[in-house]
């Protein structure tokens, strides 16, 4: 029911739905059973039908078709559950038919002997496999950097580079390191077995080959070669997930050390990093200035304008205080209307220009907000990095004093600390 469900949901013209196989699957068993079960799991796939539910859906239907059955005493032909069918399927051992699903090989064959080299490549396309040839080691080395195969087949005895030769040299490549490589050979006494595997081979055949220990041999090499592209696969996701991650993690942090109102760092964020900023300019010997800032009577703004309005001059001016400083500056949303801008290699002097030009800018202009222009000012304390600091909690404090200087003195000026 739920196929057909499904069905009224598909647009015209696509594929029927598999609510009369799902039925017929009942009256089936044995290999038959599996077989049709596995045709139609996959016609399900193609609607959108998730596989891994899909034993659960045949399920359904039949719970329902044995209620249906029961209400109308008709009797239910006993049906062996889909889910326990799947779960006895998938733990049965490969049946041999299925490895023939393994896919074909792109195979390099490296042989100097013209009537060895064309049988085994006749044998290896016969058996579905695409097939490259080469003469000698370095024409073998040449196709691997070009052609990329995944598996060699390679002699040993050869003119110019030797088959010894040639698996050091592509061991010693990226290229050649995932390669599955097997030896032809005809001495199969120990010592020279020893000398191939520690060249890097990974298998060896002694000559004349029999077909069938060829294909048992690259059976063992294609099973390699898969689970290695697996691992490949696997790494590459895991690659992609750990780099979203970090983008994530680049987010969250960004979220956490800003202020949401200004987009400026808040005072969190400042308080963890400015001892940093504090270390450097005491190992270099470098000045480094704080001002603290207070909007004046912004009460007066939230009471009689709202606190929208409020929100609004804040965030223009955190623009202002943006205009004046330098990228190396840490400009910071201390409190509710109160800024702290930290001046890295900068004296007193230069940092009550800016403190002044951020106050005449603020004074000498209305701020708009919501259709109201506002004449706004600002009062500012700022002090200078001196000996008797023991930290740069100390240098905020100092430009904190003189910002309540400031305030006491008429506000809309600018204090330095003594
Ligand atoms: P003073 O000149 O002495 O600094 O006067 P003031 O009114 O600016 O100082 P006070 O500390 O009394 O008031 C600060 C006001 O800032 C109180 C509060 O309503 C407002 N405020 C603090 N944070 C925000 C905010 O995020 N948005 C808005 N709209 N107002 C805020
Ligand atoms: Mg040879
Ligand atoms: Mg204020
Ligand atoms: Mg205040």
């Amino acid at each position: 029911r739920q196929c057909r469900r499904r069905h009224a949901l598909c647009p015209a013209g696509a594929v029927p739905a598999p609510g009369r196989e799902v039925a017929d699957l009942c009256f089936l068993d044995g290999e038959a059973r599996l077989h049709a079960y596995e045709t139609v799991k996959k016609q399900a796939a193609r609607m959108e039908i998730d596989p891994s539910h899909f034993p659960r859906l045949c399920d359904e239907v039949v719970r329902e078709w044995r209620e249906w059955n029961a209400q109308l005493a008709i009797t239910t032909p006993e049906v062996e559950s889909f889910t326990l069918l799947e779960r006895r399927n998938s733990m049965a051992p490969r049946m041999p038919e299925a490895d023939a699903e393994q896919e074909a090989l792109h195979i390099l064959v490296v042989e100097d002997e013209p009537s060895q080299r064309m049988l085994l490549q006749r044998l290896l396309q016969l058996l579905g496999h695409k097939v490259d040839v080469a003469a000698d080691g370095q024409e073998a080395f040449d196709i691997v950097l070009n052609k990329r195969p995944q598996l060699v087949i390679t002699d040993l005895a050869m003119p110019g580079l030797d088959g010894l030769q040639l698996i050091r040299r592509l061991r010693a490549i990226p290229e050649g390191r995932q390669l599955y490589i097997i030896v032809l050979t005809i001495l199969d006494d120990e010592d020279n077995l020893a000398e191939v595997f520690s060249s890097g081979a990974d298998d060896f055949i002694s000559k004349p080959i029999p077909p069938r220990i060829l294909q048992a041999r690259l059976k063992a090499g294609q099973r390699i070669i898969q689970e290695q592209r697996s691992l490949r696969q696997e790494q590459e996701l895991l690659r992609r997930h750990l780099e979203e991650l970090s983008i994530d993690n680049q987010l969250a942090q960004e979220a956490a050390q800003t202020d949401g109102l200004t987009g400026l760092y808040n005072r969190r964020y400042a308080m963890r990093y400015l001892p940093q900023i504090w270390d450097e300019a005491r190992l270099s010997q470098q000045p480094l200035a704080a001002l603290m800032l207070d909007i004046d009577h912004f009460k007066v703004v939230n009471d009689e304008h709202g606190h929208d309005v409020g929100d609004i001059i804040l965030q223009e001016f955190a623009g202002i205080l943006r205009l004046f400083c330098r990228r190396s500056d840490i400009i910071c949303r201390f409190g509710g209307e109160e800024f702290l801008i930290i001046l890295p290699d900068t004296r007193l002097s230069t940092a009550i220009q800016v403190a002044e030009r951020i106050r005449a800018t603020l004074a000498n202009r209305s701020m708009v907000a919501s259709g109201l222009a506002l004449c706004l000012t600002v009062s500012i304390g700022v002090a200078e990095k001196k000996p008797a600091h023991a930290n740069v909690e100390a240098l905020i404090k100092a430009a904190d004093q003189a910002l309540y200087q400031a305030k006491r003195s008429g506000r809309n000026r600018v204090e330095a600390a003594l």
